[in-house]
């Protein structure tokens, strides 16, 4: 006997649209009997994923396992089907969401979000794009309006040509963070979007690991464009040609097919509405970068260092649109500003990681310029109602962003719940929950967080180093509960942490960093004369990044850290002033396959999601609420008293039918326009009597 039925508003859809194997294990984890046991947890999403049910809910949050194959649930019927039907009344399914959403919009005229959630792989690019596709099938649309809906859906083949890269973890890893903003009219039909992307990995354009590749944009071009246009741009059509392009070792992947998805970014910058001239612009950018990766240096008769790759240097001041010995004399030297216009060599060393920084830093500043030029394609001023679709990334900042987002999450589910009860006029009975503010201090707070230590660190003259940031980060915050190293308060050395290394206790488990490269990414290290030369830049899109004020200012650029602090703080003030649904991707296994479902695995995604504490408080209080009309409708051939149908107030007719069936007090209470029952058995057993009529 399986329990799904429980949730059946009456209406006959149900009946006819639920199978016995959508009736697998529970379709809401708030109806395990066992609800505070992950094993019973764990357990009823691997039988409802062994039947392809890859979705289930906590009470309105969505969980979704990553099937890793096409199902057959996401057709045009689908999508009709999930129109304007209750959560509970079908099988969970991401097309319930983005409609529950898209109702609650229009009838309660609240701004919405629905936030997606899940480490790399997980589902979260799959289930946005769902959620886009949705609304560009069901909502009315005109015709200006059909080119919003196009351009905000051809966003996405450009967006991840650019930000998105294979890693091991994932073929087509988001290597940034992003929201998306679709804003609808009163009708409830689209009429535009707004993207904010953050914390591009710009060090993936000169560096990938061993399985790694670099953004997927390079390996298109060089696949899939035409001859003369690479010819133009003095490419090979080579990916192994590029020192930028197989530090990985992997220019091909079998699941991808560059040259295709080519075909598909070039139009869908097209229907976006980027004139030739800029997408020459991008594309003189993106070459210039593989240039740039095969500019080599070697020492000349004086022991200085010099370009030895002519031809390389000849093709970047042309792509670049720049003054080639200017270009020459600034990837070899740098000026002293303290010493007025006084130039010094670099060494080979130093040449290296300034052409690296300008590399990232062109590159970085384009994908900026991108999402920027896609907002305006996407621009509609006046403000509107609006859902928000938001997807998250790079370790540390990826930790802290989900330190951040559960700290929300905690926070608005238990506000919700409060809300409700106390809408309904019931008592509330406060959820005792682990609080992660701790941490996200530990890591944000003023003048003694991680940040503020990072950055004065980095700003700090004479010759501050990654071990010298991990030293002041030991003086610092030494003995915080949530952060360890290698020393031990008695002098001993802990052995499962390196010297080089620092470990957070995040609420999710903990995590060890190398202290490696933070210095270097969390500032800016283009020298000031590179940057003078890309200012003059004849190349629209460089002119555009790259302005002159910077250059002539004194102030120190934000660091990179600072810069995902701001950005992340203003993200959660916008998440904070809508209304919040959510959807937690779960990855089943680390091979990418289909059918298999890792428990280890699982169990680690349960627990860093917060999924049993999210579904502890759901139940604390009551497992199953039920409108009045929907409850009597279902229940009410079970008392005589309330067959074949209740005349007075529903309240009273839920109270007459509940005393009938001898709920105790203890078990159940009345609200203003629902009954909140605390117990899924109180449900089961009336479900049972009435499968025995
Ligand atoms: P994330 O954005 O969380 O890193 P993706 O959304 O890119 O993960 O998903 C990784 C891969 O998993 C996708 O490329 C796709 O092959 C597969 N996948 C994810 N969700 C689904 C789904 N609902 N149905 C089928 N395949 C999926």
């Amino acid at each position: 006997l399986y329990y799904l039925g429980l949730y059946v508003s009456g209406k006959e859809v149900m009946e006819s649209t639920l199978t016995a194997r959508d009736r697998v294990g529970v379709q809401d984890f708030v109806l395990l009997e066992n609800y505070t046991s992950e094993a019973a947890f764990i357990e009823n999403l691997r039988r409802r994923f062994g039947e392809k049910l890859i979705y289930t809910y906590i009470g309105s949050v969505l969980v979704s396992v990553n099937p890793y194959k096409d199902l057959e649930i996401y057709s045009k019927a689908h999508m009709e089907r999930y129109r304007g039907v209750s959560f509970y009344e079908i099988s969970p399914h991401i097309y319930a969401v983005s409609d529950n959403t898209y109702r609650a919009m229009r009838t309660e005229r609240r701004d919405q979000c629905i936030l997606i959630s899940g480490e790399s792989g997980a589902g979260k690019t799959e289930a946005s794009k769902k959620i886009l596709q949705y609304y560009a099938t069901t909502c009315p649309v005109t015709d200006h309006m059909s080119t919003i809906r196009d351009r905000l859906l051809q966003s996405n083949p450009v967006l991840e040509a650019f930000g998105n890269a294979k890693t091991l973890r994932n073929d087509n890893s988001s290597r940034f963070g992003k929201y998306m903003d679709v804003q609808f009219d009163f009708r409830g039909a689209p009429i535009g979007g707004h993207i904010l992307n953050y914390l591009l990995e710009k060090s993936r354009v000169v560096h990938q690991n061993h399985g790694e590749r670099n953004f997927h944009i390079f390996y298109q071009l060089l696949e899939g464009g035409e001859q003369d246009q690479l010819s133009k741009l003095g490419l090979e059509r080579n990916a192994q040609k590029y020192h930028y392009l197989v530090k990985g070792c992997c220019p091909r992947v079998s699941s991808i097919n560059d040259k295709s998805d080519w075909k598909t970014v070039r139009k869908a910058l097209t229907v976006i509405g980027f004139h030739e001239e800029e997408v020459e612009d991008l594309l003189n950018i993106i070459a210039s970068v593989l240039h740039l990766g095969n500019t080599q240096f070697g020492e000349g008769e004086d022991g200085e260092t010099q370009i030895t790759t002519e031809p390389q240097l000849t093709y970047l001041s042309k792509l670049l649109g720049v003054d080639g010995p200017a270009l020459r004399e600034a990837l070899t030297h740098k000026k002293l500003t303290a010493k007025g216009e006084e130039v010094s060599p670099l060494s080979f060393e130093q040449a290296v990681a300034a052409r690296d920084a300008l590399a990232k830093a062109v590159y970085g500043r384009a994908f900026t310029w991108l999402v920027a030029k896609i907002n305006q394609s996407l621009a509609f001023k006046v403000s509107h109602t609006s859902i928000m679709i938001a997807s998250y990334f790079e370790q540390f900042c990826i930790n802290y962003c989900n330190e951040k987002l559960q700290q929300l999450f905690i926070k608005l589910t238990l506000k919700s719940e409060q809300e409700e009860y106390e809408a309904e006029g019931i008592t509330w009975e406060p959820v005792k929950y682990f609080d992660n503010k701790i941490i996200c201090d530990l890591v944000e707070e003023k003048h003694k967080g991680f940040i503020s230590i990072l950055d004065e660190e980095c700003l700090r003259p004479g010759e501050p180093s990654d071990i010298s940031f991990l030293e002041k980060l030991e003086d610092t915050l030494g003995g915080h509960a949530h952060f360890v190293t290698h020393k031990l308060a008695n002098g001993k050395t802990r052995k499962a942490v390196g010297r080089e290394e620092f470990r957070l206790i995040h609420y999710a488990g903990e995590v060890n960093y190398t202290v490696n490269g933070f210095l270097d990414k969390n500032t800016d290290l283009l020298y000031r004369n590179l940057k003078e030369v890309i200012c003059q830049s004849d190349n629209q899109i460089l002119s555009q990044c790259f302005n002159r004020e910077e250059v002539t200012t004194q102030k120190r650029p934000e660091t990179a850290a600072t810069q995902f602090k701001n950005s992340l703080a203003k993200l959660i003030e916008i998440l904070m002033s809508k209304e919040p649904s959510y959807v937690r991707c779960i990855k089943p296994n680390d091979a990418k396959q289909s059918g298999r479902f890792d428990e280890a695995l699982v169990r680690h995604q349960v627990k860093y999601l917060g999924l049993m504490e999210n579904l502890r408080v759901r139940r604390a209080g009551f497992a199953y609420r039920r409108r009045y009309e929907a409850f009597l409708q279902r229940y009410k051939s079970l008392c005589p008293g309330t067959w074949p149908n209740w005349q007075g107030r529903l309240a009273d007719g839920v109270a007459t039918l509940v005393q009938h069936l001898g709920y105790k007090p203890e078990e159940y209470k009345l609200g203003k326009t629902k009954i909140f029952i605390r117990f899924p058995k109180t449900l089961f057993t009336t479900e049972d009597a009435l499968e025995a009529r």
